[in-house]
């Protein structure tokens, strides 16, 4: 599973360009090629796991990482007080591509519910 090319894969491996904000050993950062917001950051973990769903007891510290490197990168980007965090988990909740990733979303008034 952790060998699976996927589109962010692609992106990790520098074979399809994007605008990366934010790089360590397990993950990456890029900005969303289609924004929702002025700040619309997908958080994307180097090893992959289709969904967070798939995710398990192994995954902890790394599911902790990426929470912990969301907030470092809304801090980075300028928006630390207010930004939102949204895992689409599955087709039916909006997922598209299938390789967990976190969208950071901040800039603009984010109302409640989402939709
Ligand atoms: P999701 O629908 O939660 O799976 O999110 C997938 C996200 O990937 C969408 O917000 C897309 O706009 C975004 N996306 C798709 N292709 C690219 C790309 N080449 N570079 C950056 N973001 C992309």
């Amino acid at each position: 599973m952790d060998n699976q090319e996927t589109l962010f894969t692609k992106i990790i491996n520098r074979e399809v360009p994007a605008k990366i904000i934010y790089e360590d050993d397990l993950c990456i950062a890029f900005r969303d090629i289609n924004p929702q917001a002025p700040l619309h950051a997908l958080l994307v973990p180097k090893q992959v796991l289709p969904k967070l769903s798939d995710s398990s007891q192994q995954e902890q510290s790394l599911l902790g990482h990426l929470m912990l490197t969301t907030a470092l990168i809304a801090e980075q980007q300028g928006y630390a007080d207010a930004f939102r965090v949204v895992v689409n988990n599955g087709e039916d909740a909006g997922q598209t591509v299938f390789h967990l990733h976190i969208h950071i979303i901040a800039g603009r008034e984010l109302s409640w519910p989402p939709g």
